[in-house]
């Protein structure tokens, strides 16, 4: 942590497999309906690999991270409630959109704002003022008046509530299109963080769940998040026998949802 209270410290990708440490004053004109946030915990999610293994289409440089809870340290003008309407003041933990929504559009205007044309707006761009924006591998990031946001409500720990943001609502959003119901056989094809939270998410709509995956550790990391059966890759090679296997659980006709 920097020890002078009006700046902040963020890790920079100049480029890929090469981070730097920089230091930058905090914003103090919180402009209307923005908010600046202690970053309290963030995770590195697998996005962060590719682009820091220079894998991802569009980065190639700038900040890093966008899972993450924060605590409100300042509120910009006309900022009361979170995008739910739930009151929210100095002090609050919220968890944001990481990536902007403008609500004109088309594709806001068409009812899928998880697909605005703009949502890379701030996405890394720590190198521009404010600086603690776009990126949550730092002290504290700007919440942009076009990010929306969300309190955490106190019994929710910060360690589930920092990938609220991305794996957890990718694979609620997923399910919710795919509409996986009770009683229905949901094949998972990999136990990363998606992979954990469809499981969690799965079993909460009374899904029937099969996870695959070739690590030990995480097919156990499966069942704890509510796996009910787990295939071994490394344990059953041809892919003929795990759809035989899929099918003896699921019966002839397989799976009804698969991710
Ligand atoms: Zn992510
Ligand atoms: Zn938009």
């Amino acid at each position: 942590m920097n020890t002078e209270r009006n700046k902040g410290r963020l890790a920079y990708m100049t480029e890929p497999g090469s981070l730097e440490i920089r230091d930058y004053d905090l914003p103090t004109d919180i402009e209307p309906g923005a908010a600046l946030l202690e970053v309290l915990q963030t995770n590195v999610c697998g996005s962060e690999v590719h682009i820091f293994q220079g894998k991802h289409p569009l980065f190639r440089c700038g900040g890093l991270g966008h899972e993450m809870v924060g605590k409100v340290l300042a509120l910009g003008e006309a900022l009361s409630t979170d995008s739910a309407g739930t009151p929210v003041a100095v002090g609050d933990r919220v968890v944001p959109i990481y990536h902007a929504v403008c609500g004109h559009c088309e594709n806001c205007v068409r009812g899928i704002p998880n697909a605005c044309v703009l949502s890379y707006h701030h996405f890394a761009k720590t190198h521009l003022r404010p600086h603690f924006h776009g990126g949550t591998f730092a002290t504290h990031y700007y919440l942009h008046a076009d990010q929306p946001f969300f309190r955490v409500p106190e019994n929710v720990s910060d360690a589930a509530a920092s990938a609220a943001n991305c794996a957890l609502s990718q694979v609620l959003h997923g399910l919710d299109r795919a509409n996986l119901t009770l009683g229905q056989t949901f094949v998972i094809q990999g136990a990363g963080g998606l992979g954990l939270s469809a499981a969690a998410v799965a079993k909460e709509r009374g899904a029937r769940v099969i996870v695959i995956d070739r690590v030990a550790e995480r097919l156990q990391l499966a069942k704890a998040f509510g796996a009910d059966h787990l295939v071994n890759f490394d344990q059953v090679t041809e892919l003929a026998d795990r759809v035989k296997l899929v099918q003896q659980i699921a019966g002839a006709e397989g799976a009804d949802v698969v991710m």
